[in-house]
């Protein structure tokens, strides 16, 4: 099998808020939900693919939606589900891949160049993403491959739901060529409108050089650029987001809790995420912050600042281990759980030293690899403190 010389993968969850609808109450699957606001202002936020049958889209509103299908049932938006369900993704390709960009709370972009090594064969990761975050989430997650965003996005969308799809390298002009024309970015619906009396309603239509003078017309200077990119040329690069790489996380539970031990577990696998991140940008946290909410939703905060900056998560450990008990109250139980890192600053040198240094950059590269959790044999072991 060829290499690529560029790869990136793109994943969207199916129908995001309807199926998060359905993770939450399972007896809801197959059923023709919508999740949105009531009439008669309320808009529809996601259309269970059930409901799209009748004809039913997200942004439209709900009263439109109800006379197309009046069996329709409305789930109110939950976005506290919603960003438990993120932070799960996000822990999956945390875990499988080093750096991710969120282009959306359901769409994410990886450039898997770097992995082919690992797995030849695009399809066989793509299996792999679909299942973690099916594992992970309960939702399921189209899942495209590449040699840019713009072809993998297209390819998607072209595939869902629970799709799989690769567009092999030299292949990508020919699989844009019969796709609608909205499906390219920069076409919105009032230029497809444009083009369409002139039968122009695919990708295709745009290379044809008997519609130069209107195209020429319609797009401009930016002609060139829009038929590079109907060709599947297409370089922009995979840039992960902050987020992915911020000092902090958190997580809400399914039940309440009051079990210290549970909680610190919980925050030692945050630090242990958070830390690596710091290692690989070089930098180093000068202190931290542990947030816990009650039952009743209050929020405490305690605030530790390490002895000097630090990236390596044994040495940091004690120290968040501390706030935790200082923040924790008796007889409590709480709902959600944070860590955050701060202030970040760029590693000193010689932060620990050149065998630990190696064995953790080591450590770093199979995690990333491998996705695996493993200390140090040898090395200041944090499961041996
Ligand atoms: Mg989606």
């Amino acid at each position: 099998m060829p290499r690529w010389s560029r790869q990136v993968l793109f994943g969207d969850i199916d129908a995001m808020f309807a199926s998060a609808a359905v993770v939450k109450d399972p007896s809801l699957a197959g059923q023709p939900i919508a999740v949105g606001g009531p009439p008669p202002r309320g808009i529809i936020a996601a259309a269970s693919y059930a409901v799209r049958e009748f004809g039913v889209r997200s942004a439209m509103p709900t009263a439109e939606a109800l006379r197309l299908c009046p069996q329709l049932r409305l789930i109110p938006p939950d976005r506290p589900l919603y960003r438990r369900l993120h932070d799960d993704m996000r822990a999956v390709t945390g875990r499988l891949f080093p750096a991710t960009e969120w282009s959306s709370i359901d769409e994410f972009y990886v450039d898997t160049t770097d992995l082919q090594t690992r797995y030849p064969d695009p399809a066989v990761l793509a299996r792999l993403v679909k299942q973690s975050i099916r594992d992970a989430t309960g939702l399921t997650c189209t899942v495209a491959v590449a040699t840019g965003k713009t072809v993998a996005k297209i390819a998607a969308d072209a595939s869902k739901p629970d799709g799989l799809a690769v567009v092999e390298p030299q292949l990508e002009a020919a699989f844009l060529f019969p796709q609608p024309l909205r499906a390219l970015p920069g076409i919105g619906p009032k230029t497809a409108a444009r083009l369409e009396p002139f039968g122009i309603r695919t990708i295709g239509g745009l290379l044809d050089p008997q519609w130069d003078r209107i195209l020429v017309r319609l797009f401009g200077a930016r002609l060139p650029w829009i038929r590079a990119l109907a060709q599947g040329q297409d370089h922009e690069p995979v840039v992960a987001d902050r987020e992915s790489k911020s000092a902090s996380h958190e997580t809400t539970f399914e039940h309440d809790t009051a079990d210290r031990a549970f909680l610190e577990e919980l925050l030692r696998g945050f630090l242990r995420a958070l830390a690596r991140d710091l290692r690989q940008e070089d930098l180093a946290a000068g202190g931290c912050t542990v947030k816990l909410k009650d039952a009743r939703f209050a929020m405490t905060t305690r605030q530790r600042r390490f002895a000097h900056p630090l990236n390596y998560d044994p040495e940091m450990w004690p120290t968040v281990q501390q706030a935790l008990h200082e923040v924790m109250k008796p007889h409590t139980a709480y709902r959600l759980a944070g860590l955050a890192l701060s202030p970040l600053v760029p590693a000193p040198p010689g932060l620990y030293d050149q065998r630990r240094s190696k064995a953790v950059q080591a450590m770093d590269a199979i995690i990333a690899r491998h996705g695996a959790v493993i200390g140090l044999g040898g090395v200041a072991d944090e499961d041996h403190e």
